[in-house]
């Protein structure tokens, strides 16, 4: 025996009915929040998601509950589904149930034959392929007609098609409810991130009918463009249309006025009037640009649904901004509204509409951007690339849920088949990267890794151009355009920055990071890699040089041509930073990074520094490392080759001096990399010292400098207190700190990490997402322990993490003083910093 499902688990919608979002799902709430405006809403009820999922399981609903359901709706309803979330989804609405053959011949009589059949029609195919599951290509086929439909299911299932509309509507609840359970709305509801046991309400509420005399069809209108955020009426209106059912005289209208055809706006003005009067309403009401559908029934409006318009990023963010300036929301609730990830869309490279462009296939523009990397055709390929550093494409047939890590991995994703709501195309979106789905002209051989399109063959590592605005595939790196950002945008991250309890600065080396940072505003440099400064054409013979020198002396003059392009590059970071704080690493890389591999670029090196070959190999040999990330770099290097070191402070302090010339003095904070020990930085401390004291007493001016120390080995977090002793200020090198506590490499994790996520053992990939339980015990640990020794000190994070929403949540509950991510993480960083601090 079937369980019989409590009849007061389906709640009539009125205003003071115990409907909650939680239990009922997000339609039934929304629908009693416009009964509550009185808005014309047909009679509606809600069943919870606790008798849905009974339901599924072999519940059944009291029949004589249902039967006076659709008694009331003059016999028919239809059902929607309501999940706690709009964004994920459901099974398919299912319109006119309750028709039948008596049904069908009162409607006959009172709207004409056509519109009779129509209703039926489209109620038999919809229960015929939802419902007893038949095949669809069966009763796809509108024009046959209601009586081969019929014959056709009578046929298939050997029974004559429901006439008892209790019955109906107990199938049709049920075959949604399971539906809810099947894999495939899992999967597709977990790309949208509900958890697996997100629940479903649904709604049952009285047809309005769409077919029929005079002003009669149905539609959707909304006040704001999904794609720009710009106010504009869109939408569409059929007439004589519902779902798929069509009358006689079906057409489509235009919403406004327009020379193109008729309109809504002139065949109806006063409906026209009163949708615009409650598309207002719902905004101010529902505090949110809403997207409302209507049937219209003789001139008559039902308001029957009202969805969170779907947006871009960019609309996300001016709808968000422009209703707290309209007063409807406050600006912290504008700050809440928008997800940090969804202003990197806003941020994106576009390709240069002046520059050639060399298209190689067309697909749809799936998701906004442009981006070049190398053409790989699998998830672990594109891992591979990202351990490497390169950017890559993620080329694909399709994508599944399996390649959501080699989408994380890539710049940009292109597949053969798809549309705008594929698997690629709606992640893509999600992670703003660019994409194109659909793109039928290209030919991939995974086995061969090759693509083909318009005739020309393309190489797994070959670089193209993915240019998800426009849908076009170009080969090669192409011309890009830096992003624009609006005025909606500024104001946003204006109120989120009212809202920060933290500072948020950027990883900048180049003056260009730098100048890009102060466009996003980044309160300063958390880091300056150093390193990234010696590899340029011109300054890598003199690093060589300084490698080869064997004598003090002798790589102190490779040093002293060194110190006035470091001299320059900080002057110019000092500028264009203006007075905000600039944190410069020291050194840290192991020096054989300096030194070719293989042979022949050593015999260069050999014949441009005038050493036999046999020198340089001998060099080489003794400078590689078993293990060098944890072998002769960061402040070990300072200590053991300390001319570098001693020559980088001269050239900060000389930069300082410089650019202290029209503005306020520069304070410069130079820092430590890999420290492990308080000895270390008391070793580097005097020296630097004397470094200091040497160029004021040269100079005759005078300045000050913090010193700073790196968190990137476990000792250090342990000792923080110790280490604190000489520190202004610590900085965790989270991405260290990560290698180091799971003794996990950084470049070599990429190959096991998609293994290691979907199978458990960790639950996201820790150097992307800051793993709280042991990395992050370790910041907080340091942190108190500094604190503790020196209450005053500069706590902050400046690995990769510091640009992640995720871990920045966690940073500031950990009490950093800020945050430091790459520039374009800047936007991101203070949303997310702003959302996490209200
Ligand atoms: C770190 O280790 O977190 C860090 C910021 O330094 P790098 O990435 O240069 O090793
Ligand atoms: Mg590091």
């Amino acid at each position: 025996m079937t369980a019989l499902i409590n009849p007061e688990a389906i709640v009539e919608i009125t205003p003071s009915a115990g409907v909650r979002t939680a239990l009922h799902g997000w339609r039934a709430k929304c629908l009693q929040r416009l009964i509550r405006m009185d808005l014309p809403v047909p009679t509606s009820f809600a069943i919870s998601a606790d008798a849905v999922r009974a339901i599924a399981m072999g519940g059944t609903p009291d029949r004589a509950r249902l039967a006076a359901i659709i008694e009331r709706a003059d016999g028919l309803v239809s059902v929607r589904p309501s999940a706690q979330n709009p964004a994920w989804g459901g099974p398919g609405t299912v319109l006119n149930v309750g028709i039948n053959a008596a049904c069908h011949a009162r409607l006959a009589e009172t709207r004409g034959k056509p519109a009779a059949d129509a209703l039926y029609l489209g109620f038999v195919q919809s229960y015929a392929i939802h419902v007893a599951r038949l095949d669809p290509d069966m009763f796809s086929d509108s024009d046959a007609g209601l009586d081969a439909a019929l014959r056709a299911y009578e046929d298939e299932t050997d029974e004559e098609f429901p006439q008892d509309p209790a019955r109906q509507l107990a199938e049709v609840l049920r075959s949604m409810a399971r539906a809810w359970d099947g894999p495939t709305a899992r999967l597709l509801r977990q790309a949208k991130g509900a958890p697996d046991s997100a629940p479903l309400g649904l709604v049952v509420q009285d047809m309005a009918l769409a077919i029929g005399p005079g002003v009669t069809g149905s539609g959707t209108i909304q006040f704001v463009d999904g794609v720009t955020g710009t106010p504009r009426i869109t939408g569409r209106f059929r007439g004589q249309s519902q779902g798929t059912a069509r009358g006689e005289g079906a057409e489509t209208l235009y919403l406004t006025r327009d020379p193109r055809g008729p309109s809504l706006e002139e065949a109806a003005p006063q409906v026209f009037a009163d949708l615009v009067r409650f598309g207002i309403a719902a905004r101010e009401r529902l505090r949110e640009e809403m997207q409302i559908e209507f049937v219209i029934s003789d001139s008559r409006v039902a308001i029957i649904d009202a969805v969170r318009v779907q947006r871009s990023s960019r609309a996300s963010v001016r709808i968000a901004v422009a209703l707290a300036r309209d007063g409807v929301i406050p600006p912290q609730e504008a700050v809440m509204r928008v997800e940090p990830r969804a202003l990197s869309d806003l941020l994106h490279h576009q390709v240069d509409p002046r520059a050639p462009r060399d298209v190689i296939a067309r697909g749809i523009n799936a998701s906004p951007g442009a981006a070049t990397g190398r053409i790989v055709f699998n998830a672990a390929a594109a891992q591979d690339a990202e351990a490497r550093g390169e950017r890559c494409v993620l080329v694909r047939r399709e994508t599944v849920p399996e390649d959501i890590r080699g989408m994380h991995a890539s710049v940009a994703v292109l597949t053969e088949r798809g549309g705008m709501t594929s698997h690629a195309a709606v992640i893509a979106r999600g992670m703003g990267l660019p994409c194109i789905v659909g793109a039928s002209e290209i030919t991939i051989d995974s086995r061969a890794r090759t693509l083909q399109a318009r005739g020309r063959t393309f190489l797994e590592g070959e670089e193209i151009t993915i240019d998800g605005t426009s849908g076009e595939v170009l080969a090669g790196a192409a011309e890009m355009l830096e992003p624009a950002l609006d005025d909606s945008f500024a104001q946003l991250l204006e109120w989120a920055d009212r809202e920060c309890r933290i500072t948020v600065r950027a990883n900048a080396d180049t003056p260009e990071d730098a100048r890009t940072a102060r466009m996003f505003n980044a309160q300063g440099i958390g880091l300056c890699r150093t390193e990234h400064m010696f590899f340029d054409e011109e300054r890598l013979p003199a690093m060589r040089e300084m490698i080869f020198a064997t004598q003090p002396e002798d790589r102190r003059l490779s040093l002293e041509r060194l110190l006035p392009m470091q001299r320059s590059d900080f002057t110019k970071l000092f500028e264009i930073m203006a007075g905000l704080p600039v944190t410069i690493r020291l050194f840290d890389p192991p020096l054989h990074e300096f030194l070719p591999h293989d042979r022949e670029g050593m015999r260069e090196l050999a014949e441009s520094l005038d050493l036999p070959l046999s020198d340089v190999t001998r060099r080489v040999d003794a400078l590689s490392e078993f293990n060098p990330m944890l072998g002769m770099r960061g402040v070990r290097l300072g200590i053991t080759v300390p001319e570098i070191y001693d020559m980088q402070a001269r050239a900060i302090f000389e930069a300082t001096i410089d650019a202290s010339h029209n503005g306020d003095p520069v304070v410069p904070e130079i820092m430590i990399p890999l420290v492990s020990a308080r000895r270390e930085v008391e070793l580097v401390k005097t020296r630097i010292d004397a470094v200091a004291a040497a160029v004021r007493n040269r100079t005759r001016k005078d300045f000050t400098y913090r010193l700073g120390v790196m968190v990137e080995t476990p000792r250090a977090a342990l000792r923080a207190g110790d280490i604190a002793e000489h520190a202004a200020f610590m900085s965790f090198g989270t991405n260290d700190l990560t290698q180091m506590t799971y003794g996990l490499s950084r470049d070599d994790a990429g190959r096991f990490m998609g293994t290691y996520v979907s199978q458990g053992v960790y639950s996201e990939d820790p150097f992307h997402i800051l793993d709280r339980e042991g990395v992050g015990e370790l910041v907080a640990i340091g942190a108190d322990r500094a604190r503790a020794h020196k209450p005053g000190i500069t706590i902050s994070v400046c690995g990769e993490h510091g640009g992640n929403p995720e871990s920045i949540a966690f940073c500031l509950r950990a009490g950093v003083d800020y945050v430091s991510c790459s520039p374009f993480r800047v936007p991101v960083a203070r949303l997310a910093a702003a959302q996490e601090s209200i």
